[in-house]
């Protein structure tokens, strides 16, 4: 018995240790493997396929869900967390007992499967898991839907487990990119990208930290009269060599890694203190600055853009926020409270790049916008598709039969002009001038000349 009570002892002893270990290696939520425990594991995994090549490929999926977002925003945490055990379980269902799933934390989740006979064997899984997370999850009677982007990385001698899993998360990314729902292998030209990738953001981070984004300014003009009144603040990276990064190749990457939420307020900021001082000779001139989905969404929105203002001594009808329609419309009821708020207080709030999302008419009876950009492609094709001739003419009556404003963008040539000249427009374009830094823009003005 006294043996037996010893044994006792040592077991009861053993699970609560075991337990300790299992929370600090386990995902408190799905109970899978979490981030540390899959290193191990990928560790241990990559060691044996040094040790034994010819056992087969070694290949890491990792998963993001496609529109877990909204799920939490349109139904709560509790339906969010509902469907990330049910993908836990469902992932743990179609894999071997042999491989490792993984959950990293929020809607990331990681697959690790050895011996795999073929590449077409990792495809295949990939496909088996998105099949897998797309199909519906009951949820209050009311099924809640996502899908899922996967990148594949292969083991190899040379890659450490924390490199695998950063190559695997890189190709995951470019399966988003590409349109998600959808998977994408890591190779040799995707490394190159992401390298470039991560110095666009090493520059972004050190031009944000030293003052380096700059703000350019393009006129928007009233027609027929051609009166420049306003601007539009477009972001500029001054990068270490002296050139000039133009917004294509930063703002995605700046959108990706939260960075945009400061260089959004750096440029508002910036172009309102620039507009206060413009507005001495010229008491009209308004001001838009380009919002970005992450910077809308912030609880803080409407203290930082009256800060902004109020710094600047600036009435909110000076200033106009853009933003492009899937902001709008992927926005939470909480996001589009606060443009309402901010339209209450005067500023005015506009749909950009028009025609090219997929709003509906409805939206814009709900949504809180004063004005719309008419997207420049429509303007491009203007003078020989008919059919974009008649969209810009549409767009404008549409807007003006609302009460809305309206602004054509991207005019280059007179016969584009001339065919929105008595649309009652205003109208943007490389016409009336391009985006210049802000004592060309003077120069440019009537006004600074003696
Ligand atoms: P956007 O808001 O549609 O800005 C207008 C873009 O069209 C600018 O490009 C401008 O240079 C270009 N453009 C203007 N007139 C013409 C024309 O006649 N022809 C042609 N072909 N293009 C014209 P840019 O400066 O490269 O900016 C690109 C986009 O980057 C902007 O598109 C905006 O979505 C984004 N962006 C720029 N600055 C910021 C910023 O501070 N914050 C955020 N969130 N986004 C920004
Ligand atoms: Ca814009
Ligand atoms: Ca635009």
């Amino acid at each position: 018995t006294c043996l037996l009570l010893q044994l006792e002892d040592i077991t009861g002893r053993k699970t609560a240790e075991q337990r300790l270990t299992r929370s600090a290696l386990h995902d408190s939520l799905t109970d899978l493997p979490n981030r540390a425990m899959l290193l191990d594991r990928t560790g241990r995994a990559l060691a044996r396929l040094a040790r034994r090549p010819n056992d087969g490929l070694m290949a890491m999926l990792f998963c993001d869900l496609d529109g877990f977002k909204a799920v939490n925003d349109t139904h709560g945490h509790a339906a969010g967390d509902e469907l990330l055990v049910e993908v836990a379980r469902r992932l743990s269902q179609v894999m071997r007992p042999t491989d490792t799933v993984a959950r990293l934390g929020g809607d990331e989740f990681v697959v690790l499967c050895e011996n795999l006979p073929t590449t077409a064997e990792a495809t295949r899984i990939a496909v088996r898991v998105e099949q897998a997370i797309s199909r519906p999850v009951p949820w209050r009677g009311q099924p809640l839907t996502v899908t899922a982007s996967v990148g594949i990385a292969y083991g190899s001698a040379t890659v450490s487990a924390q490199e695998l899993v950063r190559n695997a998360d890189t190709a995951m990314y470019q399966a988003k990119t590409l349109g998600k729902n959808r998977h994408e292998v890591f190779d040799e030209d995707l490394r190159a990208r992401s390298t470039s990738r991560v110095r666009v953001e090493n520059d972004l981070r050190t031009a944000l930290r030293t003052a380096n984004v700059e703000v350019h300014y393009q006129p928007i003009v009233e027609l027929p009269t051609r009166r420049v009144t306003g601007v539009e603040a477009l972001a500029r990276l001054r990068l270490p060599d002296g050139t000039l990064a133009m917004p294509a190749e930063f703002i995605p990457v700046a959108e990706d890694t939260g960075l945009i939420v400061e260089l959004g307020a750096h440029v508002l900021r910036s172009a309102c203190q620039q507009l206060a001082a413009w507005r001495e000779h010229a008491p009209d001139l308004h001001l838009a600055v380009n919002l970005s989905a992450r910077q809308a969404a912030r609880a803080d929105l409407c203290d930082v853009v009256q800060a902004a203002l109020a710094d600047a001594g600036l009435p909110a009808h000076a200033l106009a926020l853009e933003l492009t329609e899937s902001v709008l419309l992927e926005s939470a009821r909480s996001t589009l409270g606060k443009l309402g708020e901010l339209r209450e207080s005067g500023v005015q709030i506009g749909i950009d790049d028009f025609g090219t999302g997929y709003a509906s008419l409805r939206y814009l009876r709900d949504l809180p916008v004063t004005f719309l950009k008419v997207d420049r492609s429509f303007v491009a094709g203007m003078t020989h598709n008919h059919h974009d001739a008649v969209i810009v003419q549409t767009v404008t009556r549409l807007a003006f039969d609302l009460g809305l404003g309206c602004i054509v963008e991207g005019v280059e040539t007179e016969a584009q002009l001339g065919r929105i000249l008595d649309t009652g427009a205003h109208a943007q374009g490389y016409l009336f001038g391009r985006p210049v830094p802000a004592t060309d823009f003077e120069r440019q003005m009537s006004w600074a000349t003696p």
